[in-house]
């Protein structure tokens, strides 16, 4: 199957005619082309784009709204067929497409086509000096958003439903590992009505399609959700030409257990927290650090479930872990179980590649779990992004506290405790832009999402994003 450039509503081959092989990674087959799109692919988009932003910035709220609740009901519409899209295309379990990444995309447009007609602005009275200030937020005019491959239709459209939504036109490029469902969107969006050019969907490699959105002198904002090392080159090619810049990058999240929590949850969550997706959320709980007085009895529960864990075809009903996105990934993710010893870890599950029958060259990994002494090793610093979590005992709050916030990544960390002093002590000194407490994942659309450190810049989610795309003009009028 090829796969086109959506622009102008329109599904166009590349200028110069150039394709990039896509794989199904449960099966490690070729089975379709996609675009490698060069500048001028990205400049006919741009162009696209920008003719249909006077008609679209000035298109009432509810107008904008109502298209975006049509995209969102296809969305729904269309479960079936976007999830068996997502896991042909990514390697995850149908069961988690059709449960998560397929209903968010369509909550995605949902909740920012409501968004947008709640979404205020601000006046300020200059008391004594006769003087009203009001703030107008305009749409930027054409913004480019740039998403990964773990949760492809999901992350894809979290950024260009505020985008349009605020009134912006786009040019998107999805991961060129996962670039399927973003494709079947165009059709989507045609048959939604959404006007030609209000987004125009680019396929290709990041160094060359990618970059020539981040370097188009007239994209004024660029939304980007990938790994730290991309979101640093990005922010060094953006900050001279005075963009606008969202950066969700790289995590490595520590889950903190203490006695006190409620152990079968705690244990039933820990193991979606450390394997869900193959690990590959960015929101994973990598780290686990496990009060010393339950570590003993955790560690041996815990590796009791993981080893029930079922690898496999991810079509297949009762499969928990389907096939990593691609070979280059596994062997990266394998290349680190392969130092664990090394580095003094003990692995106490799998490490090993699965052959599934039937799918001998897909890319399986055993869910791997490793002790470790040592927060310091490199397991514990750097970002895996697979199904392979370290697991670590600890004595006391101050101990734990100081393993959670010594690593560069600061996006999300999860609390297991019934303690509410406790709670609101560490919540309020772990480094991070997300802490759940006795949960994970749990995700309500309105909140800030995004972190610290080296995991990003800025905030999507609610009206943070509505904020991002769009410019606050302040107008002062004394009177
Ligand atoms: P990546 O950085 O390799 O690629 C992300 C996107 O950027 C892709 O579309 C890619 O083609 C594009 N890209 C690459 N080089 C580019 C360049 N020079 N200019 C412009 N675009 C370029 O990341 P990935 O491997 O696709 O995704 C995995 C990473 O994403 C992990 O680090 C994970 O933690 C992170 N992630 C973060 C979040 C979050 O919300 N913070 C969510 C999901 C994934």
């Amino acid at each position: 199957m090829t796969i086109k450039n959506y622009i102008n509503g329109e599904f166009i081959d590349p200028v110069d005619g150039n394709y990039i092989d896509n794989f199904n990674p449960s099966i490690g087959e070729v089975y379709g082309q996609i675009p490698n799109s060069s500048i001028e692919d990205v400049e006919l988009a741009y162009k696209a784009a920008k003719e249909a932003f006077p008609i679209w910035s000035k298109t009432t709220l509810e107008e904008r709204s109502r298209i975006l609740l049509k995209v969102a009901d296809l969305i729904t519409d269309k479960l079936d067929f976007l999830a068996e899209a997502e896991t042909k295309d990514n390697g995850k379990p149908l069961s988690l497409a059709k449960t998560i990444d397929i209903p968010r995309a369509s909550s995605n447009f949902r909740f920012f086509a409501n968004a947008i007609t709640q979404f205020p602005s601000e006046a300020h009275e200059s008391v004594g000096l006769n003087a009203m200030n009001f703030t107008l937020r305009h749409p930027i005019g054409v913004v480019g958003c740039i998403s990964p491959w773990n949760l492809p239709l999901y992350l894809f459209t979290w950024k260009i439903a505020p985008a349009i939504a605020a009134g912006n036109c786009v040019v998107a490029k999805p991961s060129e590992v996962t670039p399927m469902t973003a494709y079947l969107l165009g059709e989507i969006c045609n048959e939604a009505g959404l006007p030609k050019g209000v987004l125009n969907i680019v396929h290709g490699l990041g160094q060359t399609t990618g970059q020539a959105i981040v370097e188009h002198q007239s994209i004024k904002a660029i939304s980007f959700t990938g790994g730290t090392a991309t979101g640093a080159h990005i922010a060094r090619t953006a900050a001279p030409m005075f963009k606008k810049l969202s950066l969700e990058l790289g995590g490595k999240n520590p889950n903190i257990i203490f006695s006190d929590a409620d152990y079968d949850e705690m244990l039933a969550t820990t193991v979606k927290s450390s394997f869900a997706n193959q690990g590959q959320i960015c929101l994973c709980g990598s780290r686990i650090f496990v009060e010393e007085t339950i570590y003993e009895k955790f560690k041996k529960d815990f590796v009791n479930k993981v080893s029930k864990l079922k690898v496999g075809n991810p079509f297949d009903a009762d499969t928990n872990l389907g096939a990593l996105v691609s070979k280059p990934h596994l062997e990266k993710v394998k290349s680190y179980i392969d130092i664990a010893e090394k580095e003094g870890g003990k692995i106490l599950f799998g490490g090993k590649k699965v052959t599934v029958l039937g799918s001998e060259n897909g890319y399986y990994l055993q869910p791997t779990v490793i002790e470790i002494q040592d927060n310091s090793c490199k397991l514990n610093q750097e970002e895996i992004f697979g199904p392979v979590v370290t697991i670590m005992p600890f004595k006391t709050e101050e101990e734990v506290l100081e393993y959670a916030n010594d690593v560069s990544y600061g996006l999300s960390a999860t609390l297991w405790t019934n303690n509410l002093n406790r709670t609101m002590r560490m919540t309020q000194e772990l480094q991070a832009g997300i802490v759940w407490v006795n949960t994970w994942l749990l995700r309500d659309l309105r909140t800030p999402f995004g972190g610290v450190k080296a995991s990003g810049v800025g905030r999507e989610g609610g009206f943070e994003a509505l904020r991002f795309f769009t410019e606050p003009k302040n107008i002062c009028i004394k009177y």
